[in-house]
């Protein structure tokens, strides 16, 4: 069965706007943490928060931390995750869970898009079904099974990252640079976390978003230049680009 990419904020560190501006404020105040604590108010809070970041003083950030559930991925973007090292995770194991009921597996688009090409993707994943299935039969261990599942077949974690490692990876993987479905779940938990800290996460997203790209000639183009003044890209670098197409997984 076809699956897309779910995201749930689980849990969040309390008040973490908050927790945050307060870690700084004690940076830089002579007075102990219950004077502080009491001296912060709502708006404070935010301005605060705005100065911490023109500042690039970015630590005070760890102390906010956000747990996800995400459901409906692939092991591609699993994969993809947990490169991401400041961070912390669990994932339904396939050594114990058994995927004899049905295997969920995720579509990619350019895939979905094409009749024919669909059925043939839809015929191999109940070809890979039935192969884990009858090795099942045959007693072989569910981690050895396992070894015929595609790259495709869906995965559940629980992901742990501070506001700091989130803000980096909103901007690695919220860029058009990264691929389409690890980009998707990155929204989507950019989407969780501005409900309930906006600040924190307001200027998040690609880099470009903040007027500069350093992917050089891999940029899509939206901002080309590392000084971020947005031209338009280069002709010499566009034609680059499509002689020397590069990937990068
Ligand atoms: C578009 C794109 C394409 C990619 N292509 C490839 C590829 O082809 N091959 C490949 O292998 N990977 C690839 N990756 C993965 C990439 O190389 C990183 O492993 C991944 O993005 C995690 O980012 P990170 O290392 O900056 O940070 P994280 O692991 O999220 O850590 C955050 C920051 O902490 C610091 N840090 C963490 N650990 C250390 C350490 N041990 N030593 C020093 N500083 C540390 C660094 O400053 C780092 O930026 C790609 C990523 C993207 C976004």
């Amino acid at each position: 069965m076809e699956v897309t990419a779910r995201v749930r904020l689980l849990r969040h560190t309390g008040d973490p706007e908050r927790a945050v501006a307060l870690a700084a404020k004690l940076c830089y105040s002579a007075v102990g943490i219950d004077k502080l604590s009491e001296k912060i108010e709502k708006g404070e809070v935010r301005e605060f928060l705005k100065r911490l970041l023109e500042m690039r003083h970015l630590s005070p950030f760890e102390h906010a931390s956000f747990t996800f559930g995400v459901e409906g991925i692939s092991r591609v973007t699993s994969h993809q995750l947990v490169r991401h090292r400041i961070a912390s995770y669990s994932q339904q194991s396939q050594r114990y869970v058994k995927k004899t009921g049905g295997l969920e597996y995720v579509i990619p688009p350019s895939i979905a898009g094409n009749g024919v090409l669909k059925a043939q993707y839809g015929r191999v994943m109940a070809e890979l079904q039935d192969t884990y299935r009858q090795f099942a039969e045959a007693g072989i261990a569910a981690e050895d099974a396992r070894y015929v599942l595609p790259n495709a077949a869906e995965t559940k974690m629980v992901v742990t990252m501070n506001a700091r490692e989130l803000r980096h990876f909103f901007q690695q993987r919220c860029c058009t640079r990264a691929q389409w479905e690890i980009r998707k779940m990155a929204e989507l938990m950019l989407e969780r976390v501005r409900e309930v800290a906006p600040t924190l996460f307001a200027d998040c997203g690609p880099l470009c978003v903040s007027g500069f790209c350093p992917e050089g000639d891999m940029s899509c183009g939206r901002v080309t230049s590392k000084s971020g003044k947005g031209e338009k890209p280069h002709a010499r670098i566009k034609a680059r680009r499509s002689k020397h197409p590069i990937t990068r997984e």
